[in-house]
């Protein structure tokens, strides 16, 4: 495939390269605003120090660009035509990175999402798949972590 990856496309992956702050995550932080949830930015005191965390969810979100973390779709199966094993090098190290970092979240009881960048164009159907997330989270963490509830479950053997 020759001529897939157009100059277009080339100042979008640039973009995401630069990671931190980018569009697509912008526009997942305010679809968390308006849905009136409560988050920190890059909280350094963790693992990969994910873009979004919701600590009341025990939630760490990472938005994804494509390109840069290979993402399935047709932006992230984009092979650059010059430079092309500098390129998969750098992604496969970008995804070895991110298995890593979900991993030790998960080992200190946090829940890994990743929303990838061609998920996050449409800002209702980001809307829709966070409260989607965080109702889905909610209904699975233990009692004591929802609702100011102090009474124990039952305990029946
Ligand atoms: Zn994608």
């Amino acid at each position: 495939m020759a001529d897939v990856h157009t100059r277009e496309q080339r100042s979008r992956n640039m973009a995401a390269i630069r990671g931190k702050d980018t569009k697509p995550e912008i526009r997942v932080r305010s679809a968390l605003h308006r849905l009136g949830y409560r988050f920190r930015l890059h909280r350094k005191d963790l693992p990969g120090k994910p873009d979004i965390v919701l600590p009341k969810y025990r939630l760490a979100i990472f938005v994804h660009g494509c390109f840069w973390h290979s993402h399935s779709c047709r932006y992230g199966q984009v092979q650059p035509a010059t430079r092309s094993d500098f390129w998969t090098n750098k992604r496969t190290d970008t995804m070895e990175r991110d298995k890593k970092k979900a991993l030790a979240l998960e080992q200190l009881g946090w829940t890994v999402v990743t929303l990838w960048e061609c998920e996050t164009k449409d800002a209702e159907a980001v809307s829709v798949t966070l409260r989607k997330i965080i109702e889905q989270q909610q209904a699975q963490m233990p009692s004591e972590a929802g609702k100011d509830d102090q009474e124990q479950e039952p305990q029946d053997a």
